[in-house]
């Protein structure tokens, strides 16, 4: 074979199997059907389920693209379940409260998922429910699922994909859904626009119970429990009941026609749980009835696509290479009084309708 007939067959080589196209033949092939996905998801297959939650936290575009088509299609298998958020400082005792309230639910045969919202999950790949052990007996429990908090490089992208993942088990025959999320900062916001129920973790005796509380929190939630309600705590946990179903008066009444419970519960003892589940019911039964449960769901999709869209936008818009260099260029004028911030934000913005 002459040089150039080499050259010719390196190319044509070149051309029909270059690696990237190798690797996503490969990953391809890996794959299973979107069919068999769905048949063995919907036949509560948790192999099946677990393997389409890892596609919607992938990076990978394939992945990204067969998720979108396996949520599509798990859609009408999904939304026959109750969402619960739980909240509640490092601490509080939330993952020993979910391990006795998911036993207490698998006992009266419910299907439990366990995720979480955790934002710093892209710093320490997700701390809470990260250790499995924090709930020895749930995790052994046929009836329950547990997964991590997904990481990822911001709060938006945690939700969607917990959000998401909602519907995966739902549609795999979970019919209760248990969220946590850290009671800091504004996982909570997120976690509340994605549950039916919220329910907020408090301790007693901190002689915080007024004050300390963040207003906004309170107002979210639809429960507050006070946890360790035991031994020489019994007494002050009872205390901080009363005082925060006065404090409870002083908020404006819900849309839901809903009036937030106080209860007390220990999770070490395994007491007041099945009072909590109670409360949840009649909850349940109150939304149903006056039709917020269903307007509500509907009004967290219509934010779930604004807020998507919202992200987008903005990750579009700063990863734009012209105004990452003019944002460069205008804080340090900012910074040397040079433009006031909001001329700075306005040239920034221009740059980008230049386009
Ligand atoms: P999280 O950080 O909110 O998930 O809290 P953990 O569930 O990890 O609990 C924090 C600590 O509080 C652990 O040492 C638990 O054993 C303890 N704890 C949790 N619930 C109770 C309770 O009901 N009573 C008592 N006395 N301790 C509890």
């Amino acid at each position: 074979m002459d040089t150039k007939n080499k050259n010719i067959q390196k190319e044509v080589k070149g051309i029909k199997q270059p690696k990237s196209i190798q690797k996503i033949k490969l990953n391809r092939e890996k794959l299973p059907s979107t069919k068999i996905f769905i048949e063995s998801i919907a036949k509560g297959n948790i192999t099946y389920l677990s393997k389409a939650i890892t596609l919607i936290e992938s990076t990978n575009s394939i992945h990204q693209k067969k998720a979108i088509k396996i949520l599509r299609e798990c859609l009408p298998y999904a939304n026959k379940s109750v969402r619960i958020g739980i909240t509640g400082v490092p601490g509080v005792g939330k993952s020993s409260f979910i391990e006795v309230f998911g036993k207490h639910l698998t006992q009266l045969e419910k299907k439990v998922a366990v995720l979480a919202i955790d934002p710093s999950s892209s710093i320490n790949k997700g701390s809470i429910l990260g250790d499995k052990t924090r709930m020895e007996q749930l995790v052994r429990d046929s009836n329950a699922f547990i997964r991590p908090s997904p990481a990822s490089d911001s709060l938006g992208g945690v939700a969607r994909k917990t959000r998401e993942t909602i519907i995966l088990c739902e549609a795999a025959g979970f019919d209760t859904i248990l969220i946590e999320t850290v009671g800091v900062g504004q996982s909570e916001t997120a976690v509340h626009s994605m549950v039916d129920f919220f329910l907020l973790l408090k301790l007693a005796g901190a002689g915080d119970e007024l004050q300390g509380i963040k207003r906004g929190i309170i107002e979210m939630a639809d429960a507050i429990i006070i946890n360790k309600a035991d031994g020489e705590n019994l007494k002050i946990a009872q205390l901080a009941k009363t005082e925060f179903n006065r404090a409870l008066h002083l908020f404006p009444p819900k849309k839901s026609n809903w009036i937030p419970k106080v209860s007390i519960c220990s999770a070490i003892e395994n007491s007041g749980i099945e009072n909590i589940w109670k409360i949840i019911l009649s909850y349940l039964k109150l939304t149903k009835k006056n039709n917020y449960f269903d307007e509500h769901r509907n009004n967290q999709n219509k934010f779930w696509v604004l807020e998507t869209i919202d992200e987008q936008l903005k990750r579009k818009f700063y990863d734009n290479k012209d105004v990452k260099k003019e944002l460069k260029k205008v804080l340090k004028q900012v910074q040397n009084n040079q433009l006031t911030p909001f001329e700075a934000a306005n040239k920034v913005l221009l740059k980008k309708n230049k386009e």
